[in-house]
């Protein structure tokens, strides 16, 4: 796929490229053995290229929890990723993105292996922050499915739960003046985007 490098620099692709830690140990143990040296290599090339070094070059990072945990300070992170991938590997990036983990999918999967789910579903409802509430990314986007079925957001739609409410469901029926004021679709899951300082695919809310 290193091809794919200079067509996304001649397009100027914005890229967002996760790296769920700056230590070989925590990456190697989340993604596999082998995950962080080829990351590294990776990003190398970016660099090399421009990316995180042209300011219209923008590369992302981001960073999730290993385990049943609510990401850190997005701020201060940044200062360490950013510090401590310079100095090791003479690697730039733009901005560091910290999401949630959700309890759904793989996630969900290594919670219930654990007995963890119970735990981390208390963690999450006891961590609401009803600040995070007006800047939820599904109050002013929309994710369109492959087959045209429009969701709320990405969580919604690998839980398969598109628009409802009696509205369009598919891309060809999309109406701004409808959809800009639909009725969210949620569930027990979206406390992983009000909790702490919140979540969403571009990071922290507050
Ligand atoms: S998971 Fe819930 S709160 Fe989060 S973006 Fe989706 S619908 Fe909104």
């Amino acid at each position: 796929m290193k091809g794919m490098i200079e067509f996304y620099r001649d397009l100027r692709v914005k890229l967002v490229a996760s790296l769920p830690c700056y230590l070989k140990k925590e990456v190697d143990s989340q993604r596999g053995e082998g995950v962080f040296e080829r990351s590294i290599e990776v990003l190398k090339l970016l660099n090399k290229i421009g990316y995180g070094r042209d300011q219209n070059l923008v590369l992302d990072l981001v960073f999730n929890p290993e385990a049943a945990f609510l990401p850190p300070q997005q701020a201060t992170l940044e200062t360490d990723y950013k510090e401590e991938l310079r100095k090791n590997f003479g690697i730039f990036f733009n901005k560091l993105i910290t999401i949630t983990n959700m309890p759904v999918g793989r996630f969900l999967q290594y919670l219930n292996k654990r007995h963890q789910y119970d735990e981390y579903d208390r963690l999450l409802r006891d961590s609401f922050n009803p600040r995070t509430v007006d800047k939820l990314m599904c109050r002013n986007q929309i994710v369109v499915g492959w087959d045209g079925i429009i969701y709320d957001c990405d969580f919604n739609l690998a839980l398969g739960l598109p628009v409802g409410f009696g509205i369009s469901r598919h891309i060809s029926d999309f109406d701004p003046a409808v959809h800009s004021k639909r009725k969210i679709v949620t569930g027990i899951h979206c406390f992983g985007c009000t909790a702490g300082n919140g979540s969403s695919c571009s990071g922290a809310l507050e």
